[in-house]
Formats: C-alpha cells, structure tokens, sequence
C-alpha cells in the first residue's frame, strides 16, 4: 500500500458509534466488526475516507495522528470490507444504471478496479444451462438479471400448460420452443443477450461433436432420462476441460434438493458425491423394500424449485466473479425440508481416493 492510495466507506457499511467503541455493520453479509478505538472524533476521521483524500491528506487534514497508525488502521479496515480501495473511479453510464449490482460486487473485492474487472467478468463469460424447465429457466432469468450477457440453452422441450405453474413461460408460448421463448424473455431484460440454442435432448454421445468454445461455467437442470445420468455425462465432460458445474438440483420427493457446486479438482466432484452418497444410502436403506411404481406424477411448486434456483444463481455468481472460495454448495449436499423449514446438510469432503479427483491431465 502506498501513502498516494484513496479509499472510502463500502456503500453497504453502516456506522454506530458509542464512547471509545465503534461498531460497524456490513448490511449485505451481515458481518459486525467492533473496534476500540484511541483515536478522538473518529466519525470525523472516518469521512475523510471519500475516495478523494489520500492517506497524506488525511493525515493533514485530521492532524494528531502518526502516519503509520493510520496506515496500520487502513489495512484493517481494507481487509475487513469497511474500506474499499479506490484506485479507478466507475465509469458514469455503468454506475447510473448498475449500482446496485455495483455495491454488492463492492462486498466481494478490496478495490474499485478488481470491482469493474469482475463486472466485465459477468457480462463476458458464457454459462450453458441444460434444461430449460422450473429451476433452469429461472436460474437464466436471475443470471441475466445479473449481468450474465451470453448463455449456451440446451433443451429440447416445448412449452406445455402445466410448465406456467413454476417454469419462467407464458401462456401465449404454449406449443412453442423453450429455449426461443427464454431467449427472448431475456432479451426483454437485457437486449444485449446472445443465446446459442442447441434443440437436443442431452445423450450419451452430446459431446463428442460438441464445439461452444470458452464455455465459463454449466448448471444441469435435465432430469431427462434422470438427474443422476445427465449431471454425470456433464460432469465427465466438465472435469476433462476444467470448468466449473453446478447441478441445479430440484425435487427428491418431498424435499427440495440444492444441488452441489464442483470446481474441478479443487473441490468434492461428482464421483466422490456418488461414492460418499451410496454408502450412505446402504446404511440407511439397509432391510428397507421399496415398492417399485412407474410413471408417477409428483407435484410440484413454484417457491419449492425457486429456492433451488436462487441458491444455484447465488453460486453461479460467485463462480463467474472469480470468488469460487465463498460457495455455499461445494462439498455439500443440502435439502430444504418444507415441513420443519430447515436445510439438512451432509458435509461431502474431497475423496482422497476418487478416480476423477486423480485423473487431472494438466
Ligand atoms: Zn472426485
């Protein structure tokens, strides 16, 4: 850090002072942070932190103070998101519009220019959602709400009355294609959205011939033929280029599955998921019959899946903005329990042992 830098309150933080004790409040992460402070008038010396003064100046202007104390309280504060670095100044036209997606990015970074890098991050990488139902058309929905600008869809559904109830369409799109009438919803947000709109069902063979370059991050939501198959087709695919995938998660009978985040070798991937799940399931479905009955209609609900999807936008976002050590669903296998209204989380921990994990050819 040089004396020449500039920083300023985060947008987010709120300030209460009490005697020699100041508390400040971040309102986006909740965080409290409770510092004593030596220095008098310290509301005053806080506001000297508008993004003009140097620490130079501020040493100046506040007087009575060494300047490396105040260096010393800059760092703290800089690194416990009170402070952000101003090193580059927002351009006008992207804070007019976007400032709030701006200050919530701020809470993620320790300078301005970090917080535009990961702007442009957003608007330039490229996210393929396979299916297009409840929580895939949702998941495109908040993502480019974000500033997500290009999407790979890949579904070959059409859409059907009974999707209305909790998929992102509309009642004159019955009988159309799904990922047209998304692609076009979207552009009602942001008409700078490009889609590129593979109308096929995610086989076996998908990949072989499959050449979208620079793909940044895949969701599964297809749960055709099942969940389970078509999240390990991607995940296969997915570990061999290192891109990260989330499955998007959705029903497991009366629970709300929140399906897992992966970072290739970094965190738990599909295998160590499937291994740690199935002996699990052995001891607890150990004496138990299941009667077997095809072709069963569950219900579904629209708040149940958007929790699902939300959760899996919330990952997705930080994946995109380079924040991948923040995910709440990595090494997690999470369900939402509608009855008792909470989360039921099994710790899944990187397999050691897993023969994806080893496989690394890089
Ligand atoms: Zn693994």
């Amino acid at each position: 850090m040089y004396v020449t830098d500039k920083f300023r309150l985060r947008q987010s933080v709120g300030i209460v002072h009490h005697d020699d004790t100041v508390e400040f409040f971040c309102a986006n992460t909740r965080e409290i942070l409770k510092i004593r402070t030596p220095f008098p008038n310290i509301i005053g010396l806080l506001n000297l932190f508008n993004g003009q003064n140097t620490i130079d100046d501020i040493v100046d202007l506040y007087g009575n103070i060494e300047k490396s104390q105040l260096v010393k309280l800059v760092i703290f504060l800089n690194q416990n998101n009170i402070l952000i670095q101003q090193n580059i100044l927002y351009p006008k036209d992207i804070l007019d519009k976007e400032y709030r997606l701006i200050n919530l990015l701020e809470d993620y970074f320790s300078n301005t220019q970090s917080v535009m890098n990961a702007f442009y991050q957003l608007q330039q990488s490229k996210v393929m959602i396979v299916g297009l139902g409840a929580v895939g058309s949702m998941i495109a929905v908040y993502l480019a709400k974000n500033g997500v600008c290009n999407f790979v869809f890949v579904d070959n559904d059409i859409v059907d009355s009974s999707n209305l109830h909790r998929q992102y369409y509309f009642e004159h799109q019955i009988g159309l294609s799904k990922s047209q009438s998304l692609y076009n919803e979207l552009k009602n947000i942001n008409s700078n959205i490009q889609v590129n709109i593979i109308n096929r069902l995610l086989s076996e063979d998908f990949f072989d011939d499959f050449n979208v370059e620079e793909i940044s991050l895949i969701i599964n939501c297809a749960d055709e033929p099942s969940v389970d198959v078509t999240s390990r087709i991607i995940a296969q695919y997915a570990m061999k280029n290192h891109i990260p995938h989330i499955v998007g998660g959705g029903y497991n009978l009366h629970l709300t599955l929140i399906g897992q985040s992966i970072i290739p070798f970094k965190t738990a991937c599909f295998e160590c998921f499937n291994v740690a799940l199935k002996n699990l399931n052995q001891i607890e479905l150990k004496n138990v019959k299941k009667l077997h009955r095809e072709n069963r209609k569950l219900g579904s609900f629209s708040p149940l899946s958007g929790i699902a999807s939300t959760l899996a936008s919330l990952d997705a976002f930080k994946i995109l903005i380079g924040r991948d050590d923040l995910l709440q669903q990595a090494n997690k296998r999470i369900e939402f329990n509608l009855k008792d209204h909470r989360f039921n989380v099994i710790d899944i921990e990187k397999n050691p042992d897993c023969k994806w994990c080893q496989s690394d050819e890089r």
